[in-house]
């Protein structure tokens, strides 16, 4: 099975440019500094899945034509990662299928109240709002099938947010960390393509910067590791060049191959 993972999105919340922002990553005409919010589309065979559903999500959908799509994995409730969620009703329109979305039972919760409308009853017009299963997984960590395809999910946090990270054969997808259990190394074994979180060089309580993305990247020995939920502080051409063998930064509209 060919498997493939798109980037959508490499942004931090803001999205680069900032808006207002004149700095000089705001304002670069490097394509690779203009990032939407984070997210990614993984192909899997013939189906498709995002990780994440921020409020780039239109735009992103439309710029990679995304013109359908099987399901959807949330990481956690901040907005710049669920706020696209109403944009799925163009999966209904299109083709009258209810969309399936994996997440934990606290993310649900938040959704719950700010999308409350997304669980009402049914109504006769089901293309009014957009039509998605939720299936909440059980506990902190472990395993779901998806149309037969083994994904393994684990937990971290950033701050008092629980955030699940996923794996998927030999690609892992650990974005939005600040603390974690030594536990996580397990469900990283032996991974080589890892996305992870890097936010800028400046510490912050909610993410990695780059060196200690690097540093966690170190002990996952990933073949390869690529950054993502970039700052508008970070340059990418001046930070990509600096990075260690087999850590890159990602940008958006990169896709990866993964081999197995
Ligand atoms: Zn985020
Ligand atoms: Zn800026």
């Amino acid at each position: 099975m060919q498997k493939q993972f798109l980037f959508l999105g490499t942004g931090a919340s803001t999205g680069i440019p900032m808006i207002g922002c004149a700095c000089h990553v705001c304002t670069s005409k490097d394509p690779r500094d203009q990032r939407l919010r984070s997210s990614g589309l993984l192909t899997l065979g013939t189906k498709r899945l995002i990780i994440d559903v921020g409020p780039d999500f239109r735009t992103q959908a439309l710029r990679h034509q995304i013109t359908s799509l099987h399901g959807v994995l949330i990481t956690h409730a901040h907005s710049d990662h669920v706020a696209g969620i109403d944009d799925l009703r163009a999966y209904y329109l299109l083709d009258h299928k209810t969309i399936p979305c994996v997440l934990s039972k606290e993310t649900m919760r938040e959704l719950q109240q700010r999308f409350h409308y997304l669980w009402m009853p049914k109504a006769k017009d089901k293309s009014l709002v957009a039509q998605i299963a939720f299936f909440p997984h059980e506990g902190d960590e472990g395993t779901f099938l998806f149309e037969d395809i083994p994904i393994q999910f684990f937990t971290y946090h950033q701050k008092e947010m629980k955030v699940t990270g996923y794996r998927i054969g030999s690609f892992a997808y650990v974005s939005d960390i600040r603390e974690y259990g030594e536990g996580i190394f397990t469900f990283l074994e032996n991974v080589d393509i890892l996305v992870l979180s890097a936010l800028r060089h400046d510490p912050s309580p909610m993410h990695f910067t780059i060196d200690e993305a690097i540093e966690f990247a170190r002990k996952v020995k990933a073949k390869a590791t690529y950054f993502t939920h970039i700052a508008h502080e970070i340059e990418h051409e001046r930070t990509a060049r600096v990075l260690p063998p087999s850590i890159f930064l990602a940008y958006d509209g990169l896709t990866v191959e993964i081999p197995k």
